[in-house]
């Protein structure tokens, strides 16, 4: 039996095997950071920590000061009591999901994923069978349905066009580390100057590095942007960013677009649901596909949702609530 419990603020532990994932405490020896995002970076930024190539790039670009002992996708370091391979999330550039393979069974620990993968990141690609599949679940509602890649790049490109050829400033609000870029690789057909936000413009750097088309881009100024295409995050238009600019419109780029309600929370021209994370029905078919012997759900709106189509498929799960965890 193998036991799974919460460790810090977003983290997982696997106590028998030493072993943590997104995690930066003291009670693992062998930390898994699974990608760049703040809520899975670890919180003490001098932590020695595994993960892949890029993650530890983007890491550094946001302040991690820790040594990272870097591991390509696929290849298997072995442990005192287990082995433990990488496999490409689809998430963001350098997302990874971990597999480790015990004497007791096997555990995914997804980390943020997407399948079909964002084309900005290294792919996807998971092991054949898994014993206990912990997986998020961050739009596991039916009501996210995510349209097809060329469809959401059509969205985005043809609002770029029109609001250029209507005399306006495009402005794409997307977080800056992930949907920013992948918005820009969209976008990169068009061949119109782009300029992204500074917190944003740094990453970009090493996703170019990685061989992702990211268009004629350069760093966000006041003084030039209009009539650019402009990236940025939702916070920084609202502290003034491109205020100068009267003649804009706004596309909010995220899976929570897909709720009608957004509508009402942001005065915003266009949503375009384009998530990097994967969708309800794309996360049930997966399960399906792994037969695990239990699903350990995280960051789920709702877990009975997620947990009433597994029993249906006769999949054992649970809930791992770890927001409310607070021992650490
Ligand atoms: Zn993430």
């Amino acid at each position: 039996m193998i036991e799974i419990t919460k460790a810090g603020y977003h983290g997982i532990q696997l106590p028998q095997f030493n072993i943590g994932f997104d995690y930066s405490g003291s009670r693992a020896e062998h930390v898994f950071i699974s990608h760049a995002h703040a809520d899975h970076m670890p919180r003490n930024r001098n932590v020695d920590v595994f993960c892949t190539e890029n993650t530890y790039k983007l890491m550094q670009k946001r302040g991690y000061k820790g040594n990272a002992t870097v591991l390509k996708f696929g290849e298997t370091l072995e442990l005192p009591t287990s082995k433990v391979t990488l496999y490409p999330a689809g998430h963001i550039l350098g997302s990874a999901m971990v597999y480790v393979e015990t004497d007791e069974g096997s555990v995914l620990y997804t980390g943020d994923y997407r399948t079909p993968p964002s084309p900005a990141s290294e792919g996807f690609e998971c092991p054949d069978s898994v014993d206990h599949f912990i997986t998020e679940a961050t739009f596991s509602l039916p009501i996210y349905r995510w349209a097809g890649h060329d469809e959401l790049t059509d969205e985005v490109t043809g609002f770029a066009k029109h609001t250029l050829e209507e005399g306006y400033t495009p402005v794409f609000l997307a977080y800056n580390l992930g949907k920013a870029q992948e918005v820009m690789h969209m976008l990169s057909s068009l061949d119109h100057p782009i300029q992204i936000h500074g917190a944003g413009y740094k990453l970009c750097e090493v996703y170019e590095e990685a061989g992702i088309e990211l268009g004629n881009y350069e760093s966000y100024d006041r003084e030039t942007c209009e009539g650019k295409i402009l990236v940025t995050t939702n916070s920084a238009l609202n502290n003034g960013f491109a205020s100068n600019v009267k003649k804009k419109r706004l596309a909010y780029c995220s899976g929570w677009a897909a709720r009608e309600s957004s509508r009402t929370q942001l005065t915003v021209d266009k949503l375009i649901p384009l998530s990097d994370h994967l969708d309800f029905f794309e996360l049930i078919e997966l399960c399906k596909k792994l037969e695990p012997t239990r699903v350990h759900i995280t960051h789920t709106p709702n877990a009975n949702v997620v947990q009433h189509y597994l029993d249906e498929l006769g999949i054992a799960s649970r809930f791992l609530d770890l927001e409310t965890e607070t021992d650490d």
